[in-house]
């Protein structure tokens, strides 16, 4: 008999449960001061079928949606791993990216080894000067017969050290004022870290992942024609389809650190005793982690929403910003409620709250800031002006 939703839905988080309780704090504490990506935990994830989780069965998937996707990505944060960035980076940005819009030849090529593990993405799209505004991109690849050359320069990079492919963003035809959204192209980069043509320089950042960020420069990259994914000059509408699920699986990660933050935050609370009773029977303590996980189980409905919005088809961009505004910040609130929770703990590495909140606080930024996320829903929502 076939699985209902529900049970289906209970099953997956139970296994991703038991994929989580294999790697503890150590492992993960190990692969973030090493900066060594975690082979056995992605493994793990493909081995049971996640990382191909939207990819078709006949591609060597699991053929669900973004709603499985969804509580994949809570519960491995909620287990204190960081399957928000490895589902972003490869099977949001690579999976759905080819099998919405690659050819035959790319979706046979690559879908198998994402979801088998054997392949890993990472995405170069923002730049030291156009930053937030994609528009105004100077990395170009100009054409010469059926090859480009690529020249320019990337920022912020993750995880080029351990991609197979880049999924690079570029300008193919100048900007036109009458036609904006004209004139990008995505391009798909094998082997981004050893390629002639391509230099990288590491950025020194500050938060607590297992990936290197880097500046990346291209001096005459050749590329071809085959490398195209979805249409020359129509990169912007395949990259804009494609945020929509981002921000879902940003969403869905910040919702489980933010749980993370609280169940481990109880824990303690419950455990730790001064002036002769546990800490959590006070409200100055109870109340913010009470109100927090309110804010996260109401914007974990709208992110369930999105997703199932997404997997029948419609148009899920409110839900989608919604979810990543409001979980992105209700996350925070909950990871800084649990560092006061943990006293001088909280500041300690034995106890994860401090690294928690990193991760998420970063979240009001990237991918996306939740400043573009507010534009996007005051202009397309409520009909105001466009404010830049
Ligand atoms: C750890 C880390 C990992 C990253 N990984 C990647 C990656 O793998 N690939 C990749 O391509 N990029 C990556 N990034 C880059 C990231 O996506 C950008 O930093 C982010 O989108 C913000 O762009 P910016 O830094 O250029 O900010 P800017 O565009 O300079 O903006 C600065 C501030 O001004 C605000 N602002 C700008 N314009 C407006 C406006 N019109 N209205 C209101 N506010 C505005 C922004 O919201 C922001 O708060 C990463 C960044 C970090 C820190």
């Amino acid at each position: 008999m076939a699985l209902g939703e529900s049970e289906l839905h209970d099953l997956i988080r139970e296994s991703v449960r038991d994929i989580s309780d294999d790697f503890d704090r150590e492992y993960w504490r190990e692969h973030i001061e090493n900066k060594e990506f975690p082979d056995e935990y992605w493994q793990a994830l493909a081995d049971d079928g996640w990382l191909g989780v939207t990819i078709p069965e006949e591609y060597g998937g699991e053929g669900l949606g973004m709603l499985e996707m969804s509580i994949i990505i809570e519960e491995l944060s909620r287990g204190g791993g960081q399957g928000g960035i490895i589902f972003v980076l490869t099977p949001v940005f690579g999976g759905i990216g080819i099998q919405r819009h690659g050819d035959e030849a790319q979706k046979a090529e690559y879908l198998p080894k994402i979801a088998s593990g054997e392949m890993k993405f990472c995405m170069g799209l923002t730049e030291p000067t156009a930053g937030t505004n994609t528009l105004n991109i100077d990395t170009t690849a100009r054409r010469d017969g059926e090859e480009f050359l690529v020249n320019g320069q990337k920022t912020f990079i993750s995880g080029v050290e351990n991609a197979d492919t880049m999924l690079l963003v570029a300008r193919t035809s100048e900007f036109d004022e009458s036609n904006p959204t004209h004139g990008v192209t995505l391009f798909l980069v094998d082997d981004p870290a050893e390629r002639a043509g391509i230099g990288l320089s590491e950025v020194d950042t500050a938060v607590p992942w297992f990936e290197r960020q880097y500046q990346v420069t291209f001096d005459d990259l050749e590329v071809t024609e085959e490398d195209i994914l979805g249409t020359e000059d129509g990169g912007l509408y395949l990259l804009w389809d494609t945020l929509n699920t981002e921000r879902l699986a940003g969403a869905a990660s910040s919702l489980g650190g933010g749980l993370r933050a609280i169940d481990l935050a109880v824990e303690y609370a419950n455990d730790r005793n001064v002036f002769g009773q546990p800490i959590g029977g006070h409200q100055g303590i109870q109340h913010p982690l009470a109100e927090s996980y309110a804010k996260l189980m109401a914007s974990r409905e709208i992110l369930y929403k999105g997703a199932t919005k997404w997997d029948d088809d419609e148009d899920c961009g409110l839900e989608a910003n919604v979810a990543k505004l409001l979980t992105s910040r209700a996350g925070t609130e909950a990871a800084d409620h649990a560092i006061q929770t943990h006293g001088g703990n909280g500041f300690t590495h034995e106890y994860e709250v401090y690294d928690i909140w990193q991760n998420l606080r970063l979240t009001q930024t990237v991918p996306v800031s939740n400043e573009m996320v507010l534009n996007y829903i005051g202009e397309h929502e409520l009909g105001l002006p466009k404010s830049y």
